[in-house]
């Protein structure tokens, strides 16, 4: 039987080191993970972790050395950054425990969690989903993936974004309050996890605005650095 219209392709993310590709499923995302930016959103600064999902597509693929075109979205005077760690699960499962986490996880990459501010606070306002504030087109810009095997060190790296060469983020991925074996735990309680699947570990203090013409250069020690431009 044919399919009515050409299938979308599959969005794929290169590997570091290697001519292959991480085909992406599901990108999920990690709520207010580190304290101080828990604080800074109005929180308490410890909680359950809570989730939310960006669609496949929303990718932005960053190769390391460029600096790719990342446009500013519709419906927003608010556009901000959130640098985070993602997690690219290799192997899936349901009701993963947190000491058999690290066998699930293919590796890691640099992302940045683009968010319209000010439709989240209208929606969150409003108790109405996030979904326009965080799924939106190119709402997530990744580079290249590095095995977890030559990451050692994931666990407290140092994880930063400049915008036009000045600190806007700065911290260490062992400051998230649910760690990334914890995240795991817990993701997998609510969905099958699948290969191919990406979580947004959540992302430090210090988030906040870009414009057009802005250049974010976002980092994790020991990860291919991503660079994008506002237009
Ligand atoms: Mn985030």
């Amino acid at each position: 039987m044919a399919y009515v219209f050409t299938p979308p392709a599959i969005v794929g993310i290169p590997v570091a080191g290697s001519n292959d590709s991480f085909p992406v499923h599901r990108i999920y995302c990690v709520g207010r993970n580190y304290e101080d930016h828990a604080k800074e959103m109005g929180g308490t600064g410890r909680e359950a972790p809570f989730f939310f999902m960006k669609p496949a597509d929303a990718v932005l693929n960053v190769a390391p050395g460029a600096t790719v075109t990342l446009p500013y979205p519709t419906l927003t005077a608010n556009f901000h950054h959130e640098i985070e760690l993602v997690v690219a699960i290799g192997t899936g499962g349901s009701h993963i425990k947190a000491a058999d986490a690290h066998k699930h996880i293919f590796g890691y990459a640099v992302g940045l969690d683009m968010t319209r501010r000010d439709l989240q606070n209208d929606m969150k306002k409003q108790g109405r989903p996030w979904s326009i504030s965080k799924g939106f087109d190119h709402s997530a810009p990744v580079g290249h993936i590095t095995p977890a095997s030559q990451l050692p060190g994931i666990e407290n790296a140092e994880i930063a974004v400049q915008v036009n060469g000045l600190d806007r983020q700065r911290s260490s991925t062992a400051k998230m309050i649910w760690n990334i074996a914890e995240t795991i735990e817990k993701l997998s309680e609510a969905w099958v996890l699948q290969p191919g699947d990406l979580i947004f570990t959540g992302t430090p203090e210090g988030v906040g605005a870009v414009v057009r013409g802005d250049v974010l250069l976002g980092s994790v020690t020991g990860l291919d650095s991503i660079s994008v431009k506002v237009a």
